[in-house]
């Protein structure tokens, strides 16, 4: 090797050793008569000392000539520091140079790289390897490979084995946008890239793998944010002969066992919610769970406190809804108007903000005092729950939207609050997700999840009655308000999975051409089996507390699918173009 230790390493017990280090310079102070040097690579920094007199002219001479990121091999002992530094590891000492080699000049790079640094995103991006070098960056990068470590370890343990299915496969039309692939053997023809090893994983179950996971890449054609990459990795996972309780135990006990590898946290055992009452209460399919807040309905289905007293609006809403903001009663006219704006904004849409302040002194002052009494008011501050000192927020309209609105401010409120404190992790099961949702624009059911996902038994018959009623067995995991993955177990007979088609509307020969493989499989003795996968980019970024998944892949892409660093998407040659029998027209 070229060094004998690495930059992190050295300690007192060292003091008098010789040692050979390489690395990148990090910073060169010059102070005249001493020089000092701070050398890095991946594993930390260590300082190195050139001194006037002391250390031969030729190698201060080198010293003096380097520029940040050369990379240098230097030989010298290690010795005591005067002044340590307890902020790193190496603090206590130094190294006194005695030979120095510069392997490699640099280029002044366009960027600090430091933790702090001045290049914005798209300079970093573009050099991508050199954002790389940044401690908090490379970190992110060793969160991931503990997250996949923890996870391949703690699934060996149970038996799963990890099989690749393949990455060329075949376009269908269930789900997001494919990314495709032009065949030069099959002129004409492509190849897709998979959304996700879906079908592939259930004909392992058809083999007899009993239990599969594997650390997978999937590809979705869709509007990048930022929690979504064009190519993001899945920890995708299959077992036979379970029931859906089993799937929640195992993977709750994947989670919790990361959370402690990984973060030291101890997660709490995940309590469960039905899709339908997440919506009821806190009109979302990934609650934030980390506060209460949850909703109460002061007029649906099961009252109407609000009807009757001449507010037109609460008269024409199907659904008039509330939270209750604790210690928010103090909330001055401006900050209320401040909300309402907020609310009022095109992202959120909501028409206005009924509000209701709870005093300390018992009183209540709402904003549509003219319409109701005293004691109407008091009706809705008691089905909300609400003590003096808070302040409750209404939203009314159609159910749907009213819900999805306040689902919005009541995030807003708990972070203006402080209650999703990022250092607490709250994860949930959600359940029974709708089988089916009705497309308006395109006029037909859509699979909610997707369409090997198994109606519950209780609910099959509803297929024939009344679709959007049949409650599936699906499932999603959710921590701190962001879905980390979910599953299903499986349709796993022929003859279901062809009127599961049908309901989505694929003719009989459309079905046996797109999914004929894995429905003729289906004849062959299928277990039955269900699944999970989990956004393990998602999951890394939850662990390192960052709201992007771009920060915890190694080279992301940009809002608009581009790698910037290798200039990708490109245009390819005529002569590839001639081989893949394909024209270019950009219409
Ligand atoms: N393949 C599904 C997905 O990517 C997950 C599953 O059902 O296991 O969402």
């Amino acid at each position: 090797m070229l060094r004998t230790h690495t930059c992190g390493e050295l300690s007192l017990e060292h003091v008098n050793q010789e040692v050979v280090l390489c690395g990148w310079v990090q910073r060169v102070r010059d102070k005249g008569g001493m020089i000092w040097l701070d050398l890095r690579d991946r594993y930390g920094i260590t300082q190195l000392l050139f001194e006037e007199g002391k250390t031969q002219a030729n190698v201060l001479e080198t010293a003096r000539s380097l520029g940040r990121e050369f990379v240098i091999s230097t030989k010298g002992v290690v010795i005591e520091r005067l002044s340590k530094n307890d902020k790193i590891a190496t603090g206590s000492i130094e190294i006194r140079v005695t030979e120095l080699n510069v392997l490699n000049p640099a280029k002044l790079p366009p960027f600090l790289i430091e933790d702090e640094t001045d290049g914005g995103d798209d300079i970093r991006m573009k050099y991508r390897y050199l954002d790389l070098r940044r401690n908090i960056v490379r970190k992110n990068l060793q969160l991931r490979h503990q997250v996949a470590r923890h996870t391949r370890a703690y699934l060996d343990d149970l038996d799963f084995i990890e099989v690749e299915t393949p990455v060329l496969i075949k376009s269908t039309p269930e789900g997001a946008r494919d990314f495709v692939v032009p065949s030069r053997m099959n002129p004409g023809e492509f190849y897709a890239l998979p959304q996700s090893p879906q079908t592939f994983k259930q004909l392992l179950m058809v083999a007899g793998f009993d239990r599969y996971y594997q650390i997978v890449k999937c590809f979705r054609d869709e509007d990048l944010r930022a929690d979504r990459q064009p190519e993001f990795t899945q920890i995708d996972c299959e077992m036979s002969f379970v029931t859906q309780e089993d799937v929640l135990n195992t993977f709750e006990g994947l989670v919790r066992n990361l959370f402690s590898k990984v973060k030291n946290f101890d997660l709490p055992e995940v309590p469960r919610m039905t899709y339908a009452d997440a919506m009821r209460l806190y009109g979302s399919d990934k609650p934030d769970i980390r506060f209460e807040m949850q909703f109460a309905e002061l007029k649906g289905e099961s009252q109407d406190l609000t009807s009757g007293k001449g507010f037109g609006v609460f008269d024409d809403a199907e659904l008039v809804v509330g939270i209750c903001a604790p210690d928010c009663a103090v909330y001055t006219r401006k900050q209320l108007d401040e909300l309402t704006d907020w609310l009022k904004r095109p992202q959120i849409g909501a028409k206005g903000l009924i509000y209701v302040r709870y005093n300390t002194d018992g009183s209540l002052k709402s904003s549509v005092d003219k319409f109701y009494a005293e004691e109407d008011i008091k009706k809705w501050a008691e089905a909300l729950n609400a003590k003096p000192g808070d302040l409750i927020l209404i939203l009314s309209g159609a159910a749907d939207k009213a819900r999805k609105q306040l689902n919005e401010l009541r995030l807003e409120m708990g972070s203006r609050l402080g209650l999703r404190d990022p250092n607490v992790y709250r994860a949930l099961w959600v359940l029974d997700f709708p089988l089916l949702e009705y497309g308006e624009a395109e006029n037909r059911w859509f699979a909610m999840h997707h369409p090997f996902t198994s109606p519950k038994p209780e609910d099959i018959q509803l297929l024939d009655e009344n679709l959007g009623a049949v409650r599936a067995n699906a499932y999603d995991m959710v921590i701190n308000g962001v879905e980390v993955g979910g599953g299903s177990v499986r349709i796993f007979e022929k003859e279901l999975q062809k009127k599961m088609f049908g309901i989505l509307g694929f003719s009989e020969e459309e079905a046996q051409e797109q999914f004929g493989f894995l429905m003729n499989a289906f004849e062959f003795g299928a277990p039955p089996h269900a699944g999970i996968a989990f956004g393990f980019d998602r999951l890394c970024s939850i662990f390192g507390g960052a709201d992007s998944i771009r920060d915890f892949i190694a080279f992301p892409k940009n809002n608009s699918g581009r790698d910037v660093m290798i200039d990708s998407p490109s245009l390819i040659s005529e002569v590839q173009m001639k081989e893949l029998s394909i024209k270019s027209e950009i219409v």
